[in-house]
């Protein structure tokens, strides 16, 4: 009978696609085991989160707000996550293995001095759980399991599917035990880095270049395409390794994770390590000048041509369609 606690990312209200992923797939392991799944949130409006945890497998929604917790602060959010753990005992909590959960993860399984796992991939439970994760910079996988009676595990965005149930959640408040007066640092305001622009794993549409864009200059033409489709600009790992542009745009084995509507792939080889970050998205379109690339193998559609061809007229049809 393992219950299962889910934490509900937000950043300003915008709830994090990682969270529906691990709810879908911890739905799936206590409905054929006779379990729970509890999403948990923390912050001020958790309306959205309760419709929406609900839809994607949680029987329950436990919630906690106010002052020290409207905005993320690592100390506050670890606190509350601990005191609802050692509270309401899940076998699990499972936390996106994104920049916030990379921080709350070990900081909730010190507090609670029980095993952490990062960055799972897969998630099984026959009698226990058993998780999957890349190591050695993604050449191999090993499984892991935990012997604690609770485990911090920390998911890779888009290595689950969504399923939704269509259930509704049932909310409770909960303490989250924080004393304001306490708290080592105070956390007035956040500022993205990315100044606006589409997080790659949160992307519904990504257009990426690979280094059959010759130099840095023409990453612009990537970018281009993605601001006049509203999608996130990705990158393949030689365009990374080159310096063309920053890792946080990489995708596959040893970037990240993908999982849009659509992605474009312009000048990207298609090796197995950036398929491993991308080939779950459901429509490819590959555009390279090399008939016989492999991208082609798993590309929905596929353009031959030379890229810097194809994507100012792609950017400018785009552009009139969208008015
Ligand atoms: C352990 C390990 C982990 C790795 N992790 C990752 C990862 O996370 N992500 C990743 O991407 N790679 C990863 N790699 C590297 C991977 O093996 C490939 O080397 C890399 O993906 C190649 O990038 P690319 O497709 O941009 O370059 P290339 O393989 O050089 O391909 C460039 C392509 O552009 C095409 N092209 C050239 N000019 C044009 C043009 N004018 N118009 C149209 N097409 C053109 C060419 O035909 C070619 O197909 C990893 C490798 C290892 C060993």
């Amino acid at each position: 009978m393992p219950n299962i606690a889910v934490f509900i990312e937000q950043r300003d209200g915008n709830l994090k696609k990682v969270a529906w992923q691990m709810l879908s797939e911890a739905r799936k392991i206590t409905d054929a085991n006779d379990g729970e799944v509890w999403a948990v949130f923390l912050g001020d409006d958790a309306s959205a989160a309760t419709t929406e945890a609900g839809k994607y497998g949680a029987h329950k929604i436990f919630t906690a707000g106010g002052e020290n917790l409207s905005t993320f602060n690592s100390e506050a959010y670890g606190t509350a996550l601990a005191n609802f753990c050692k509270n309401n005992n899940p076998d699990l909590l499972l936390l996106g293995s994104t920049a916030m959960g990379k921080d709350l993860g070990p900081k909730v399984a010190a507090k609670l001095e029980c095993g952490c796992i990062s960055d799972a991939v897969g998630m099984t439970f026959d009698g226990g759980f058993e998780f999957r994760r890349p190591i050695f910079a993604g050449k191999c996988f090993v499984d892991v399991t935990s012997s604690t009676s609770c485990t911090v595990v920390s998911v890779r965005p888009n290595a689950f599917m969504l399923n939704e149930v269509g259930g509704t959640a049932a909310a409770e408040s909960f303490d989250a035990g924080i004393d304001g007066g306490n708290l080592k640092a105070i956390v007035k305001s956040v500022e993205a880095a990315t100044g606006g622009k589409v997080e790659l794993t949160e992307a519904e549409v990504v257009v990426s270049g690979g280094r059959g864009i010759k130099g840095p200059e023409n990453y612009a033409l990537i970018e281009k395409l993605a601001e006049t489709l509203g999608a996130a600009s990705g990158a393949s790992r030689a365009v990374v390794d080159a310096e063309w542009v920053d890792y946080s745009h990489q995708v596959g084995q040893t970037g990240k994770t993908v999982g849009p509507n659509l992605y474009i792939a312009a000048g990207i080889s298609g090796a197995i390590q950036h398929l491993a970050g991308m080939s779950s998205s459901k429509c490819i379109v590959a555009i390279n000048k090399d008939a016989n690339a492999p991208i082609f193998k798993v590309a929905d559609y596929g353009i031959v041509a030379d890229l810097f061809d194809v994507l100012p007229v792609l950017t400018d049809e785009v552009g009139k369609l969208k008015g």
